[in-house]
């Protein structure tokens, strides 16, 4: 029960720095994962698109943009090393009409200043050459673009972690910190551990972590839950095609991806998740939605894109609409080519004046760090934040 690093969370940001960290350090420090569920990987990181991110999008030098281009390349090499499936089956994204051309040149751009390799800019014409269903005016083709489970991932890191020494505990909800000078006390749901050192990886619970650990977050988690339908005539789709995103949000628009298991999905789109956890319509949380509207960053974010926000919504309710934006893709789609399929929720990181916290949040104070957000693609850069946290880690607390 005790050891010298605890990490809380069996997600693959967790996951990946326990892998990290057992990579760099010797084998005199015990590490171990803490995961409240009974599996591995099952909350974002086991809901998600697949989808092993170029870094096309993100400000340039941010940790989004430089760790996803690195994790992305460090993924690929630790999935041909370890027979993870994967394919790099490139992308288009796809301006629909001349009003989306100028957003898509900044993307092209920023692609070009995150060094980005395999870009080609694409007319309307060259786009069908990748998807001959697809309809669009101008698009960026990105060939280091590609597929794969991130759970399968995720799982590979912690098999590597353990078969090294490290140890993986599921079913311990951490539920309380008790800080000592030399150590801190760690109550699950179950037992006690103490350890020297925490790393708080805990996803959508990321900032209750924080708070019961005693820090004063900025921002607080919200959930929004992205749900996807299945493509029934897979043919439409060869690999993936991607609109051009909304900039003010930081999703990037219900789009076609070909999943590594060679189910094509469609979506995710973003609706308010009244429970973290919840992979429903219905699913609800008097506590998660409470936390939500008394936080004044979540009530200044929806009075702001309150339209857009309705729209969002129904979305989620209406086939048709749902169908309408994927048709802004490939016109031929019909409401038969389509069928409900599952959902998976995003933590996003919401600051005290309404806007969404633009890039990933460490945070170190005493003898913790706290991951306060990991968004996408922190799947994709996984390795890289596993990297940069556990470098942290060796510096703040000076471990050898
Ligand atoms: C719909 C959707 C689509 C996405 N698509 C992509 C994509 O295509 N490519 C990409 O790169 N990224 C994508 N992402 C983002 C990516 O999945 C996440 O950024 C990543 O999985 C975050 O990993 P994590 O370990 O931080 O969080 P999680 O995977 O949520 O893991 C956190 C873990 O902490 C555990 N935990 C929480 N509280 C406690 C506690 N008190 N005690 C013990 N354990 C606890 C949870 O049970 C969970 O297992 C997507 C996300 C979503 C939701």
């Amino acid at each position: 029960m005790n050891y010298d690093i605890i990490v809380i969370g069996g997600g693959i940001v967790g996951l990946a720095t326990a892998y990290q960290l057992k990579e760099k350090l010797s084998d005199k420090y015990t590490i171990a994962v803490l995961e409240k569920e009974n599996t591995l990987a099952n909350h974002q990181t086991g809901h998600n698109s697949g989808v092993i991110h170029s870094g096309i999008y993100y400000k340039p030098n941010s940790y989004r943009a430089k760790l996803c281009v690195q994790g992305r390349r460090d993924l690929v090499q630790f999935a041909k090393k370890y027979n993870i499936p994967h394919d790099i089956c490139g992308k288009v994204i796809v301006a629909r009409d001349k009003s989306e051309i100028p957003y898509l040149e900044t993307i092209y751009q920023r692609g070009i200043e995150n060094q980005i390799e395999g870009l080609t800019l694409l007319n309307g014409e060259q786009i069908k050459e990748y998807e001959p269903h697809c309809v669009g005016v101008k698009a960026i083709h990105v060939a280091c673009t590609g597929i794969i489970n991130f759970k399968a991932v995720a799982e590979k890191y912690a098999e590597i972690f353990s078969a090294k020494g490290g140890v993986v505990l599921l079913n311990e909800k951490v539920k309380n910190f008790e800080r000592k000078t030399e150590h801190t006390i760690i109550d699950t749901d179950k037992n006690t551990y103490t350890a020297k050192y925490i790393i708080a990886c805990g996803g959508l619970q990321s900032d209750r972590l924080a708070l019961l650990y005693g820090l004063k977050p900025l921002t607080r988690i919200v959930g929004f839950r992205g749900e996807y339908y299945e493509l029934v005539n897979k043919e439409k789709v060869k690999n993936l095609i991607y609109p051009v995103p909304n900039p003010k949000f930081p999703w990037l628009g219900v789009h076609f991806t070909r999943m590594i298991n060679g189910e094509v999905e469609c979506g995710p789109n973003a609706v308010f998740a009244f429970k973290r956890e919840g992979y429903t319509k219905t699913a609800f949380s008097w506590k998660d939605t409470l936390d939500a509207l008394q936080f004044k960053g979540f009530r200044k974010l929806t009075t702001k894109h309150f339209s857009y926000g309705v729209k969002e919504q129904w979305r989620s309710l209406s086939k048709k609409a749902f169908l309408k934006s994927l048709q802004g893709l490939i016109p031929s789609l019909t409401i038969q080519d389509i069928h409900p399929g599952r959902a998976g929720v995003r933590a996003l990181a919401v600051n005290p004046d309404g806007t969404i916290a633009d890039d990933f949040i460490f945070e170190h104070a005493d003898n913790a760090i706290h991951v306060l957000n990991a968004p996408s693609p922190a799947a994709t850069a996984s390795l890289a934040i596993g990297d940069t946290i556990s470098q942290m880690a060796i510096e703040k607390f000076t471990l050898v």
